[in-house]
């Protein structure tokens, strides 16, 4: 019923030219990939050149952040109508790396949730707790808080049209990935809220993505779990055969 999503997040690699290389290879894979939807969220700089060579294939192009206002004297930042105008269909938001790097809160990421859906643009939006945190046993209250913030004003509707990452941060380029089962508890838990906040047809539909560490190598066992609805992938979608490998993941 959730189609699947596999997102690639490319961080701060890849140049126009490598950008453009790799977007031609993999649209064969895309448009063979009937079974989940195929997302690149190459750097600002990649990103009209991404949407073109992406142009008329089944592959989207994210941005990996946005800015809430739509124009206005913020150096450095990018809105999401500039977005869509180099072509994205999908932006994400609340990346640990840009939390913990930049120092963003969960009130700034739900401005640009807002921004994001109100530019007609597919929000990715990134949760997830620290190591510290899990062990602590605060993975739910962590979780709680940066999705009744992140999301809070939004409509059941706009709900329905954005989709989730969680991504344990201290799975993120770790090598160290949360067990399927690990993973599949807190979409579970994740989707639990989605259900009390925005109704029982939203919860349903939500797409939860899982982030971490994702390999060729894992990504079956994760996918395998009934909860997880995708990944959203650092490392191992840099290279073709590695995210063409993530795209066809086993399935039953
Ligand atoms: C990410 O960047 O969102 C991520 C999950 O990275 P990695 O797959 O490298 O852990």
């Amino acid at each position: 019923m959730r189609k699947p999503v596999i997102a690639g997040n490319w961080k701060m690699y890849k140049t126009i030219e490598e950008t453009v290389a790799f977007v031609e290879k993999i649209r064969p894979v895309a448009d063979d990939a009937g079974h989940c939807e195929v997302i690149v969220a190459p750097p600002f700089t990649a990103l009209a050149a991404a949407a073109a060579a992406a142009r008329g294939s089944a592959i989207k192009v994210a941005a990996q952040n946005c800015h809430w206002d739509k124009e206005g004297a913020h150096t450095g930042d990018i809105s999401t109508g500039m977005l869509r105008d180099a072509g994205c269909t999908h932006v994400i938001i609340g990346h640990s790396e840009r939390r913990h790097d930049c120092g963003e809160t969960d009130e700034q990421v739900n401005r640009k949730v807002k921004a994001a859906l109100a530019a007609g643009l597919t929000p990715i939006v990134c949760v997830g707790e620290m190591l510290a945190e899990r062990e602590k046993g605060e993975t739910e209250k962590v979780l709680e808080g940066q999705f009744r913030l992140g999301l809070a004003g939004l409509t059941p509707a706009d709900f329905s049209r954005i989709i989730i990452a969680y991504e344990p941060v201290w799975a993120i380029g770790t090598g160290r990935t949360a067990t399927p089962e690990m993973a599949a508890e807190a979409h579970r838990f994740l989707r639990g809220l989605a259900r009390l906040e925005f109704g029982e047809s939203e919860a349903e539909g939500i797409r939860i993505l899982y982030g971490g560490s994702v390999k060729p190598d894992n990504i079956g066992a994760l996918m395998a779990q009934e909860e997880i609805d995708g990944a959203l992938v650092g490392g191992a979608s840099l290279k073709v055969d590695s995210f063409t490998a993530l795209v066809n993941y086993p399935r039953p």
